[in-house]
């Protein structure tokens, strides 16, 4: 059976009318007219197939097909519909919509349902509307409490717990929402893939084997500091020039690795005191390093760290500090399977990769069996209003996805 991809283009574009800046990208955050505007059109949709609609305590939209089995589980697919400020019509909604054509395509047809389905949207995935993202999918999992969501405050320093008041829920049901795991069976999130691989290699789906981890470090490299014309050469004790050779080395250390999935970014370089006409005292730097494989970041950590030791020999006084930490989500290997068999039963073209971005699934895949499919962004553009994915390519994700969905339900 076949997904209807004209109704998925009108879904998007419906979409993207419930928007505070229409000629200039799409906004919608959570909580506002526009996301309730859309909510309720998603209801309408679900309602019209028969399914089973609810919010749960922090307002997440779930609906669910049941299916007839005695031992049954779930199955899940879904996405976000907030965005950020001017960003695309794509990110998060067609995730959303292409769940819900996999719900009316199954409701028509005769495709017998051992498990449930259930379709869920996710509120505040995207950050800038309380400066923290995955709010929604964190509270699904027992991860954000009322008592946070009265801390959490927008740019206008307003509370999440006010917000949500006034819009009508109830902040202290977050604490009530209920969550088991075991009764999952599968996730899997349909998304835009936001970089530039796929529209590059001109493969029409992506398969996503897992989402990066991620480790943030500070690095400290004190020397001395002195007169730039009255100290030779021989006497310095500089540490940019010893720091920016551990920086440039930095790219020859990932590589070493043999994992595609690392990647590391020093951006952020400060020096003390930044003057023309003094040595540096101190140079300090940040990596953003990301990868699926938790011991190979720490390798890659090792590596620097006995590079500084090196620089301690030379006299340097040297730190290396964690700054921030995301734990790493592999795909569940099943579920790759069945996409793989999927996709290539319809001769698509397609490539594996991870996923440098978080999406609800880095959340949700802790517990529960999960993958993600991405589509083509074509030159790699999102979180603007440039994001664009074409309609063939939004095809093949929304059959792919229908076509798992099915292998899974049975
Ligand atoms: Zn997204």
């Amino acid at each position: 059976m076949k997904i209807n991809v004209e109704r998925v283009m009108s879904d998007l574009e419906i979409l993207n009318t419930f928007n505070t800046t229409p000629e200039n990208g799409c906004t919608r955050f959570s909580f506002t007219i526009e996301e309730t505007r859309a909510k309720e059109y998603i209801i309408g949709e679900m309602k019209a197939i028969g399914m089973d609609v609810w919010f749960d305590g922090v307002g997440n939209l779930h609906g669910l097909l049941k299916g007839s089995g005695e031992n049954k589980k779930i199955v899940m697919s879904g996405s976000h519909i907030d965005t950020v400020v001017n960003g695309g019509k794509y990110d998060g909604n067609l995730g959303v919509v292409g769940a819900l054509e996999v719900a009316r395509t199954l409701s028509k047809n005769e495709v017998k349902r051992y498990h449930d389905y259930q379709v869920s949207i996710f509120i505040e995935e995207e950050g800038p509307h309380f400066g923290t993202n995955l709010i929604g999918s964190k509270a699904f999992c027992k991860h954000f409490s009322t008592a946070q969501s009265k801390k959490l405050k927008d740019s206008n320093g307003n509370t999440m717990y006010e917000i949500m008041k006034e819009a009508g829920y109830n902040p202290e049901d977050i604490d009530t929402i209920s969550f088991d795991p075991s009764r999952y069976k599968a996730m899997i999130e349909l998304h835009i893939e936001q970089g530039r691989v796929l529209d590059s290699e001109k493969k029409s789906i992506g398969i996503v084997k897992g989402i990066v981890g991620l480790k943030w470090l500070k690095v400290m490299i004190k020397g001395e500091s002195n007169h730039a014309g009255a100290t030779p050469m021989r006497y310095r004790l500089d540490p940019v020039v010893d720091g920016c050779k551990l920086i440039s080395n930095i790219p020859n250390i990932v590589k070493s690795m043999d994992d595609d999935s690392i990647v590391a970014t020093v951006g952020k370089i400060e020096l003390f005191p930044n003057q023309t006409n003094i040595i540096p005292k101190f140079l300090e730097f940040t990596i953003d390093l990301r990868g699926i494989n938790e011991e190979n970041l720490l390798t890659v950590i090792d590596i620097i760290e006995s590079q500084l030791d090196e620089l301690k020999d030379k006299g340097f006084y040297c730190e290396i500090e964690q700054i921030a930490e995301a734990k790493a989500v592999k795909s569940d290997l099943e579920i790759l399977d069945i996409i793989e068999d999927s996709i290539k039963s319809k001769g698509y073209s397609f490539t594996n990769l991870y996923s440098g971005a978080n999406h609800d699934t880095s959340i949700l895949g802790e517990y529960i069996p999960s993958a993600m499919l991405f589509v083509p962004s074509v030159n790699g553009r999102s979180h603007c209003k440039e994001e664009f994915t074409t309609k063939a390519d939004i095809k093949v994700g929304c059959q792919v996805l229908y076509d798992t969905i099915c292998k899974l339900i049975k």
